[in-house]
């Protein structure tokens, strides 16, 4: 019988707390708590779905590794709302998350066949509703991707194969592949679609290898009529999947059926790829997805808090859209964070409560902050020039706002004070303390200098 004490369960909350930090511990996983244990099934429950949603796929895999470094018997966790007023259906497992599939070892093989082949309304069951191209903001930075997705979705025949995704993490590819499945499950369910993770494919292969039944494993993915591999990197280096890839994707792609393919990389830039395989991606349209502008990000906000119904002021949506600029996941995870507040502790969101909530993320996002970026801001709010920051003047105008901008490369950034002096023209380190020093005592005595300073410290920091 296998089994998780309480204790076990403390150790692993504890352990999850040095991983995420006290912060988003306390914001997410406090709440959790140990349900039923059924065979190598623990059951954890969480208050709601929202949270359930979240936490799953934020912290799921974190979850359940710590849950495995304590009991390595135990080969499924599951969350379920604590509350059963939630229906079943909210309970059923997540999608997408597809290493709940790959990491746990198959504990019912019947459960995770290639059925969603046939079974359009399981298929669908398996798709993020959220993730349709209504509710896809499109943007410079992603318009060719979305326009090509459409394209795909809306036409049985098309002039490029495969369609190649490929962005940074959080970007929306995942969003655009389920976009593309909704579309014709719903306009033509005559159609066979499969979308499935790389780590998915690789699985289901690794399976049919094992129980020596690749035959079947051929014939189910080489009947569909659109194939969708998301997260194609993940196969970099796994000789034997690739190849049965390769021939997989030939073969459609020989039937003129169309792949779909996302990646983190462009086809040529993926390492560990064969070759042959790598050239063959790049056939068909590939389009990237770039950073979203900071246009993009705040429609994507005013979308999301429209859905949500909750109120945010602009001065926060604009606050967000400026800080959280890595990507669209993490300024998705950022407003559920503070909507999700508001909404229980029923105190109006303002700037200062947002960015008390999130100090954690904000502190990642703003390791990016560089030197240079402080010069080019203080330069231009004291218009004077750049160049300034590095010359030998010493003219007062020019001087102070280089003082204003070293005060600043130290404490917004963490650089040492001789890596600051020497972005500063090769100047010494004490002449950075002294220009720190400097900036405090003015700032004690001059209000409107403060106010400068202050402002300053905001749009940067
Ligand atoms: P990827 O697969 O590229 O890592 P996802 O498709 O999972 O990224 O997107 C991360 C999150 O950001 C999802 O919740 C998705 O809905 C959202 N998202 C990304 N881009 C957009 C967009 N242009 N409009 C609306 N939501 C977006
Ligand atoms: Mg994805």
């Amino acid at each position: 019988m296998t089994c998780v004490n309480p204790a076990q369960w403390t150790t692993v909350k504890e352990r999850l707390r040095s991983e995420v930090g006290d912060a988003a511990f306390r914001s997410w996983l406090q709440p959790v708590e140990m349900g039923n244990v059924e065979a190598q099934t623990v059951r954890l429950t969480v208050p709601s779905k929202f949270m359930r949603n979240w936490i799953e796929s934020h912290y799921g895999d974190q979850i359940r590794k710590c849950v495995r470094l304590e009991n390595p018997r135990i080969s499924n966790v599951e969350l379920i709302i604590a509350d059963s007023k939630e229906t079943k259906e909210n309970n059923a497992p997540l999608q997408d998350n597809a290493p709940v599939a790959a990491s746990n070892p198959p504990v019912t093989p019947a459960a995770d066949t290639i059925d969603i082949l046939s079974n359009p309304q399981q298929f669908t069951s398996l798709l993020d509703p959220r993730y349709t191209f209504d509710n896809f903001i499109v943007g410079k930075s992603n318009e060719l991707a979305f326009a090509a997705a459409r394209r795909v979705a809306e036409s049985e025949a098309v002039g490029f194969n495969p369609l190649f995704l490929y962005g940074g993490v959080g970007l929306g590819k995942t969003h655009l592949m389920h976009a593309i499945a909704w579309h014709i499950a719903t306009k033509h369910p005559k159609r066979r679609v499969l979308y499935l993770s790389a780590e998915k494919f690789m699985y289901q292969f690794i399976k049919a290898l094992r129980f020596k039944d690749t035959m079947s494993f051929k014939e189910n993915f080489r009947s569909v009529d659109v194939l969708m591999i998301d997260d194609v990197q993940f196969i970099s280096g796994k000789d034997s999947t690739q190849e049965e890839f390769f021939h997989t994707f030939n073969a459609l792609v020989d039937q003129n059926r169309q792949v779909i393919i996302s990646a983190d990389k462009s086809p040529s830039d993926l390492e560990g790829m064969e070759d042959r395989l790598k050239s063959r991606l790049g056939w068909g349209l590939v389009a990237d997805i770039h950073p979203a502008t900071f246009e993009l990000r705040l429609g994507i906000l005013q979308s999301k808090v429209e859905k949500l119904g909750a109120i945010v002021p602009q001065n926060v949506l604009e606050f967000l859209a400026t800080k959280i600029n890595s990507n669209v996941r993490e300024l998705e995870g950022a407003l559920n964070r503070i909507a999700a507040h508001a909404q229980f502790v029923g105190e109006p969101l303002t700037l200062e409560s947002t960015q008390r909530l999130l100090k954690d993320l904000l502190r990642a996002n703003d390791k990016k902050l560089t030197i240079e970026d402080i010069q080019t801001k203080v330069a231009e709010h004291f218009n004077v020039r750049v160049s300034d920051m590095h010359s030998a003047r010493r003219a007062r105008n020019v001087a102070r706002p280089r003082q204003v901008a070293m005060y600043l490369s130290k404490i917004l950034t963490s650089r040492s004070l001789p890596d600051i002096g020497r972005s500063f023209g090769g100047r010494d380190h004490t002449t950075v303390m002294h220009a720190v020093k400097t900036i405090e005592e003015l700032v004690k005595d001059d209000k409107a200098f403060a106010d400068d300073v202050e402002m300053l410290k905001r749009v940067l920091g």
